[in-house]
């Protein structure tokens, strides 16, 4: 279990696990399956050297730390980066979701070492997780953006569209980021509307689930089908269409909320 915390004691280095990010990929052991996290013994000359460290907290009590490699490190023979996603299934989850909220706090960190405002060189804040401004003082904390999906579920059917972005050509449920002064039923509904044509009733909270590559929280829920014909706007979505249990089309596999509501649909059939 993650306990997550923000000051190290002085001890917590001694026996740490280390993720170290590197654009969105994550040092492991070579070779290794599930892959293996370094520890403070693995990397001992190497930590002092690390940028944007930070501390996370503990899983199941071991001390955990998240650090981005100065501009010249060589890995040891025996470490080597490994994308993040290419991970998934391939490493311990738990391993997965912090290294997660390293590759997101480690990456805001690096994007956030100068002021949006002024332009002048921030630093970590002593109280808090935020970075600080020299100049003048604004504040900066970790960005979380937020998304909605949802299942939309008309009698025994599911819709699922097929995005551009969806690695082979999967059919998941529908997604969308919310926007500045939106509420996430808003959100819910503009965002089928827009993909789909498709208006919505009964929007029901399902769950959530961060999704830190890079930065977003997957606020889930459920709806039924209101009115409308699908029309497609073949840019966002590339095609859409309604499924019953039976006849679903190749769907994300894994860990995703995504997966979680059309499992939800098929037990609930
Ligand atoms: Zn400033």
């Amino acid at each position: 279990m993650f306990k997550a915390a923000f000051k190290p004691s002085p001890s917590d280095r001694e026996n740490a696990l280390w993720f170290i990010i590197q654009g969105g990929r994550l040092l492991v052991k070579r070779n290794s399956r599930p892959a293996v996290i370094p520890q403070t013994r693995h990397l001992a000359e190497s930590i002092p050297e690390f940028v944007h460290t930070q501390f996370l907290g503990h899983l199941d009590g071991q001390p955990c730390f998240a650090a981005g490699p100065p501009p010249d490190f060589q890995p040891e023979d025996n470490l080597d980066f490994r994308g993040l996603k290419s991970l998934f299934g391939r490493i311990d989850e738990n391993h997965l979701w912090v290294a997660g909220r390293a590759n997101q706090l480690v990456r805001w960190s690096r994007h956030h070492s100068y002021c949006g405002k002024c332009g002048q060189k921030t630093t970590e804040k002593a109280d808090e997780r935020a970075r600080i401004c020299t100049a003048c003082n604004l504040v900066n904390y970790p960005r979380v953006s937020p998304a909605i999906i949802v299942a939309v579920i008309k009698e025994d059917q599911i819709l699922l569209g097929r995005s551009g972005r969806f690695p082979g050509g999967f059919f998941s449920v529908l997604a969308g980021f919310v926007e500045p002064g939106e509420g996430l039923e808003m959100c819910v509904e503009r965002e089928v509307f827009e993909e789909t044509g498709i208006a919505v009733k009964n929007i029901r909270y399902f769950g959530s689930q961060p999704w830190p590559f890079p930065d977003s929280l997957m606020v889930a829920f459920t709806a039924d089908y209101a009115g409308g014909e699908i029309q497609i706007d073949g840019q966002e979505i590339v095609a859409a269409d309604w499924y019953t249990k039976d006849n679903l089309p190749d769907i994300p596999p894994g860990i995703s909320i995504a997966r979680q509501l059309i499992d939800w649909f098929v037990d609930s059939g």
